[in-house]
């Protein structure tokens, strides 16, 4: 089975064209961010800080998280619940930065996301895809841009979906999950020795798909 492993800071455009690209290549994406929103919104609903490790891990046996593809669109259920669309919030982002540095929480997800990979071609984006989940991935991409680059590009998503939101707080937003990810201890965010490093800070979307392709040409 063929897997690529896309890793790289929030807002890099990793979801976007790692969803494209697997659309192209006829593989599985998976978007492990979505599984750490998920827990995130959990312990949100549930009134816990998720931050407090010993509240989020004593919730983690009632969690039940389920990906599936639905008009060819990832969806996530979290206890049947199909949340795709109510983890798209900053709130739950920030959530899920603070569950995503729980080693438990971690472990919780890392069989459920190496096991997506037995049977199928996946295209796999996160953080720690190619050095903690999929070491042994056919090809790693490390997406990245300047925090800048990314805030513009999530400040536009907001303005379309008519969220009101200043730059400055959406700037400030990228650069406090940029710090949170890159510090925690368990899986920081990391560039795995045997990635290709693509900056999107300069490329449009269809300059960096074809960057992506050049690159997964040239391993696959
Ligand atoms: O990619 P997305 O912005 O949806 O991820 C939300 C948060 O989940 C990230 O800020 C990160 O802290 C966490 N995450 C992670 N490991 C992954 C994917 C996401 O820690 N593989």
């Amino acid at each position: 089975m063929i897997s690529v492993a896309i890793d790289g800071p929030a807002g890099a455009g990793k979801s976007t064209l790692a969803r494209r690209l697997a659309a192209e290549m006829g593989y599985i994406y998976v978007d492990t961010g979505a599984m750490y929103r998920a827990i995130g919104l959990y312990a949100l609903r549930a009134g816990k800080d998720p931050k407090d490790n010993e509240a989020v891990n004593a919730l983690l046996p009632e969690i039940s998280l389920r990906l599936d593809s639905v008009d060819g669109e990832q969806h996530i259920y979290l206890n049947g619940e199909d949340v795709s669309r109510l983890i798209r919030t900053d709130e739950v982002g920030m959530a899920a930065s603070a569950v995503g540095a729980n080693p438990a929480v971690r472990a919780f997800l890392l069989d459920q996301q190496r096991d997506m990979t037995r049977t199928q071609n996946v295209l796999m984006d996160g953080r720690d895809i190619g050095t903690v989940v999929l070491p042994d991935a056919t090809v790693k991409i490390f997406l990245t841009a300047t925090p800048e680059a990314r805030a513009t590009r999530r400040w536009k998503e907001y303005q379309e979906k008519g969220v009101d939101i200043s730059f400055e707080k959406v700037l400030e937003d990228v650069k406090q999950r940029d710090y949170q990810d890159t510090h925690r201890e368990a899986a920081p965010l990391k560039q795995a020795d045997d990635a290709v490093l693509l900056d999107t800070s300069e490329l449009n979307f269809e300059q960096s798909l074809d960057a992506m392709k050049q690159i997964i040409a040239s391993k696959v």
